[in-house]
């Protein structure tokens, strides 16, 4: 397993290791030596942490060069919140309300914590009419980052959070290609199938998923 610490706990780290090395010479040290420890144990056997700790990650498997994204559930929950709701705002065609309910199906608050990530080959994405989607994808997310609906989220999202998932998500689907999009042909509805029809929440302007609303779901 690969362990991955976040800049934000890296930053802490060090700041916490200095004030310990200023209270006392070494302490500091030793402070990061046990936090090496730490991590090496959980890469040795992520089991016993049992599963405290998870989070989701979004990646572009067969670009390892491009930054993936890696998110605490309560981040991971505003993560698809946003794109549902910006998604929802803009779909026009039967395919875009596809993206939509498929972005809310990765529902936290139905399929449990840290189990909802993916991968942005598996969105529902048509070999015929890629180009298209994915534009519309890099619409949304403009359209998210431009806080789109987040009037009805019922809590205002961190932006330095979301901001930064926001633009690695961007770069992963600028660099998606059709030959990764639509490798498999497998179905990408992995959190229940796609709902038929496809019908918005009335109070978050979502479109729902299998098991209702992702938002109303949240709660
Ligand atoms: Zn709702």
């Amino acid at each position: 397993m690969r362990i991955v610490v976040l800049d934000e706990a890296d930053t802490e780290l060090t700041a916490a290791a200095d004030w310990y090395e200023q209270e006392r010479e070494g302490l500091g040290d030793d402070l990061l030596a046990e936090a090496d420890r730490v991590l090496n144990a959980i890469a040795a056997d992520p089991q016993d942490r049992g599963g405290e700790g998870m989070a989701n990650m979004v990646t572009y498997e067969a670009r390892p060069d491009l930054a993936y994204i890696q998110m605490s559930n309560g981040l991971t929950s505003v993560f698809i919140a946003v794109l549902s709701l910006a998604a929802s705002a803009l779909a026009e065609t039967e395919r875009e309300r596809e993206f939509a309910a498929w972005f809310a199906s990765h529902d936290q608050g139905l399929f449990g914590l840290g189990v909802v990530g993916f991968d942005v080959s598996e969105l529902p994405w048509s070999p015929s009419t890629f180009v298209r989607e994915r534009e519309f994808i890099l619409r949304v997310i403009e359209a998210a980052k431009a806080r789109t609906g987040w009037e009805r989220l019922g809590y205002e999202p961190r932006e330095d959070w979301i901001q930064p998932c926001l633009d690695k998500l961007r770069a992963m689907v600028e660099a998606l290609v059709l030959e990764d999009a639509c490798r498999s042909g497998a179905t990408a509805w992995s959190y229940g199938d796609r709902p038929e029809p496809l019908v918005l929440c009335p109070v978050h302007r979502v479109y729902q998923h299998e098991y209702g609303c992702v938002l109303c779901n949240d709660r």
